[in-house]
């Protein structure tokens, strides 16, 4: 493990001095280049193919700031100019592929394939784009490499007048210096357009009202896309339900009743590519608990409204999973049903920065907001924890005094207290999270804790200058 770590500084260290030599203007114009391509294989294996080539409007990133830093994902593309092998450029992110390799269907064997997309700065020489994917001990290996000539006449260069209108819900400024973050609705008719607007409204003010993305605001801009689908509602297979809804989402994603994505992943590319974005949240019009996110890809949320489901639910589910698909935060939470078979291997650090295996406690990853003293692991009450979240589940009529003395545990310890708190990653034992609560705990009205609240931070940053 330590061994790994030397390593991923040293990358560091190389992509620094990359970005030191490099000037944006030299290398790049202002518009963004998109790479489309084929994922496909099954839990061990993966091929990679190039669909297409597409030239889209203005780059929204960084142009100071073009080397990943982070590694939060488990994919990583670099652009190498192709006369000098320079690196130019690199993104790190994750895949529905990536996930659906850790279900019962991909351990199978049963090959299957998505459709994905890198986007980076339209290159004005010959660049080689080449994809990494991590392997089980999250160390990168290369799997595609492909020249692009940005002359060439294979790229796609028309532009697509889609008749969906983009909303500005909030502007502070040049896309190359902001965040930009692009709501897009799911399974909203014409009819339901003022319905759209009125929840982009809501979910944006709730995403505003939440550390650090409060304070964060200026860094923000938030526009809207009205695209308006066939029917009302997504799919939901389990109930039988099935829509003819324009981005694909739907429930039971990896047959997960409550995990919604979409492998629509080119209508979602051709609709989001109307506007600049760094992000992508997807709200989608049906009232059954349920969301997604996926790192440097979308997130997905439940808009619709009904009497069994408190309002703030979805709201929170929002904000959740933003926090996946903008920063890499991994789940806190280990008591839930999840597709996944092992999701994190055991012994092996995960790369989310908000969860450790504590295999080295005197170099844990967020070491410098622990104080001084604090015992790792941490403890916290856990064994009565676990013992009234599974009397829970028999509870019947009779929840609330089990939830009242799991609330009177998850609160007997203040969020900012950071240490290494066992149960985390859909694990119970092995691996650990940053505080006793946070939103990427707790369905509660609490706080990212101090850990989380770093990593958003530290994301803003990297797209801002
Ligand atoms: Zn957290």
């Amino acid at each position: 493990m330590r061994r790994l770590s030397i390593l991923s500084i040293f990358c560091l260290l190389i992509a620094a001095s990359s970005l030191m030599g490099q000037d944006y203007a030299a290398f790049f114009t202002d518009s963004t280049m998109r790479v489309d391509y084929y994922h496909t294989g099954t839990d061990t294996s993966e091929i990679y193919s190039l669909d297409q080539v597409c030239l889209e409007g203005p780059w929204p990133g960084s142009k100071t700031r073009c080397i990943d830093v982070l590694g939060l994902g488990k994919y990583l593309a670099q652009v190498h100019d192709f006369e000098t092998g320079q690196l130019l450029f690199s993104t790190s992110y994750n895949t529905v592929f990536g996930e659906w390799q850790t279900t019962a269907e991909a351990i199978a064997g049963i090959p299957r394939t998505m459709h994905e997309t890198v986007r980076f700065p339209f290159p004005k020489k010959p660049v080689k784009l080449v994809i990494s994917s991590r392997d089980r001990r999250n160390a990168f290996s290369e799997r595609f490499t492909t020249v692009i000539d940005p002359h060439s006449r294979f790229i796609h260069r028309e532009v697509k007048h889609l008749p969906f209108k983009v909303t500005q819900v909030l502007f502070n400024g040049d896309p190359a210096q902001k965040v930009d973050v692009l709501i897009l609705g799911d399974g909203y008719t014409q009819k339901e357009s003022k319905l759209f607007l009125d929840d982009v409204e809501r979910y944006q003010k709730r995403l505003f009202s939440v550390s650090p993305f409060r304070e964060r605001r200026q860094d923000f801009n938030v526009r809207a896309i009205q695209a308006v689908s066939p029917e009302s509602g997504i799919d939901d297979p389990r109930a039988g339900v099935w829509k003819n809804n324009l981005l694909g989402t739907t429930y039971n994603s990896l047959d997960l009743q409550r995990y919604v994505l979409t492998l629509e992943n080119r209508a979602v590319r051709d609709i989001a590519a109307l506007a600049p974005y760094d992000a992508i949240c997807i709200i989608f019009n049906a009232p059954g608990y349920g969301g997604g996110g996926i790192y440097n890809w979308y997130s997905t949320c439940y808009a619709g409204k009904s009497k069994e489901i408190p309002e703030w639910w979805s709201l929170y589910v929002f904000v959740h999973e933003f926090g996946h698909s903008f920063a890499g935060l991994g789940d806190e939470y280990y008591s839930s049903d999840v597709a996944y078979n092992e999701f994190y291997p055991l012994g092996i650090e995960p790369v989310d920065p908000n969860l450790t295996a504590l295999l080295d406690p005197e170099n844990i990853k967020w070491k410098h907001m622990i104080q001084p003293g604090t015992p790792l692991p941490t403890p916290w009450g856990k064994a009565l924890y676990d013992s009234l979240s599974q009397s829970l589940r028999t509870a019947g009529a009779d929840r609330k005094p089990i939830l009242a003395r799991m609330d009177s545990i998850r609160t007997a310890i203040p969020v900012s207290r950071v240490g290494a708190y066992e149960g985390a990653g859909y694990a119970s034992n092995g691996l650990y999270r940053p505080a006793i609560d946070c939103i990427m705990f707790s369905k509660n009205i609490v706080p990212f804790c101090p850990v989380c609240e770093q990593a958003i931070n530290r994301v803003i940053d990297t797209l801002v200058k």
